[in-house]
């Protein structure tokens, strides 16, 4: 088979050979059917083989492991929730905002345990997370934000000055951060295809390059059909994130919304020297239209964000964007004038799933032979693999602390249909844009050109 996931991204082409699963050509019964091969699906299919190793459990994945925003995102397990902490707390009151921080560093927790149990080779490292102020107006909106972590009487995250940022990074434009160790980096596709090693070795069994055409609800269970073959299953996963429009029930909930990253080459030791940066931490700004940064395992910039773009109906096609590339690549020289002239060998892009109130979402579907798990926003990588865990647990009725924790089985709100849906959503994109000049106008930022 062709290697066609290779182009989705550096991840996906650069990760060292990748042995496909068959694809499903003979009708099957199974206990559990898992549509999407993501990080969530494949954790999803790992929890339920290893909570109850008798049940069959089958993952129908249209592409490969990873195809999705899995195998394609900068690799920041991180504890960010939706948008920000304050607009969590705006919506949904401080105890859920507790709640669901607290689910997030559970989750991030979840992937180094992983890691560590199942030595899975994911180029796994825990240099912390640095959310850097870029002028004047982000300090205060920063540092208000980490104001509210302690208010809450959360802990893990400090606020450090421009010097101590400096000393860890350096750039012209960073005047103070958000400081959290607790994160880590992983490469991304390394993981989703690791995850996919260990569920198979806890029995699951995963059919690639299976799509699901059409999904039957009745009272014996699901009726799925792929192209080839149909699956009976008893219970279903519906773990398929931005790809969801096709799916009627999960179409309202979210909208896939795109972002991209440019790669450099890997950096000289004297590159590195000039920019000072030791201790590797995954960087984000705080505009709307966040920046994200990182070194690669091989030491490479990878440079995402910037700005999103948006799909009218049930368009994906939208994973190169040559404006948003090359403002990335302007940006990096902005963040890093030591280098100018870097060369840029890698550019993709990629869904995230957003719902109305960009809160994530997951929980039961229409009654409790289904669960679902969307609207991760960017921040899915730590997510999924406990609301894996979740889902597993909801679908065999037992309670955990994370089961009766928000945002499980919470009420979404949905989007309107189209073209109301694109008119609002282009209003809301227009307001973000027009608050990130705002705050950019008080002082340096890479936006401002
Ligand atoms: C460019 C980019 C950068 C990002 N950076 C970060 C980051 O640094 N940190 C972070 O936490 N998050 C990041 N994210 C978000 C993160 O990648 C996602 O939240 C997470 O991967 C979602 O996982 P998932 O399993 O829910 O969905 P996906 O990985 O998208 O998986 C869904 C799967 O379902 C399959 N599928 C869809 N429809 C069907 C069907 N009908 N039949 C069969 N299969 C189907 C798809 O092929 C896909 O493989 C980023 C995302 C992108 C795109």
């Amino acid at each position: 088979m062709a290697e066609d996931y290779a182009e989705k991204s550096f991840w996906l082409g650069n990760s060292g050979a990748y042995q496909e699963s068959p694809l499903l050509v003979n009708d099957i019964k199974c206990d559990v059917a898992v549509v999407g091969g993501g990080f969530a699906g494949i954790a999803t299919a790992y929890y339920l083989k290893k909570a109850q190793p008798s049940l069959r459990v089958v993952v129908l994945e249209g592409w490969v492991i990873g195809w999705g925003a899995s195998g394609r995102n900068a690799g920041f397990a991180m504890t960010t929730f939706g948008l920000q902490m304050s607009i969590t707390k705006m919506l949904f009151g401080e105890e859920k905002t507790r709640q669901s921080h607290r689910y997030m560093e559970r989750a991030v927790d979840i992937v180094g345990e992983l890691v560590a149990e199942h030595k899975l080779d994911c180029d796994y490292e825990r240099p912390g997370f640095l959310r850097i102020a870029t002028t004047p107006a982000y300090v205060k909106r920063i540092s208000e934000e980490v104001h509210l972590v302690k208010q809450l009487g959360l802990t893990g995250v400090d606020w450090i000055e421009a010097d101590e940022v400096q000393k860890r990074v350096k750039s012209p434009l960073y005047m103070g951060a958000w400081w959290e160790p607790r994160c880590a980096l992983v490469n991304p596709a390394k993981l989703a295809r690791e995850m996919k090693r260990v569920a198979v070795k806890f029995g699951a069994e995963v059919y690639e390059r299976t799509p699901v055409m059409e999904i039957k609800r009745s009272t014996q269970g699901f009726t799925i059909k792929t192209p080839r073959a149909t699956v009976s299953a008893g219970k279903l996963v519906l773990a398929t994130n931005a790809y969801s429009l096709a799916i009627p029930e999960l179409n309202a909930m979210q909208q896939p919304v795109w972002t991209y990253i440019v790669l450099t080459e890997p950096l000289s030791k004297t590159q590195l020297d000039d920019m000072g940066w030791q201790g590797r931490e995954g960087i984000e700004d705080y505009r709307n239209m966040v920046h994200y940064y990182r070194l690669t395992a091989d030491n490479r910039l990878l440079m995402g964000g910037r700005d999103i773009a948006l799909t009218y109906g049930a368009n994906m096609e939208k994973d190169l964007n040559p404006k948003i590339f090359a403002q990335l690549e302007k940006d990096i020289v902005d963040f890093y004038p030591c280098l100018k002239g870097i060369k840029i060998t890698h550019r993709w892009g990629g869904p995230v799933s957003v719902p109305m109130d960009m809160t994530p979402a997951l929980g039961y579907l229409g009654g409790k032979d289904a669960v679902y798990s969307l609207g991760c926003m960017g921040h899915g990588v730590s997510l999924t693999h406990l609301n894996g865990e979740v889902m597993a647990d909801l679908l065999l009725e037992r309670k955990s602390e994370w089961t009766e924790c928000f945002p499980v089985n919470r009420k979404v709100f949905k989007w309107p249909p189209e073209p109301i849906r694109f008119v609002g959503e282009q209003a809301i994109l227009g307001y973000l844009h027009a608050e990130d000049a705002w705050l950019e106008r008080k002082g340096l930022g890479p936006a401002k050109k």
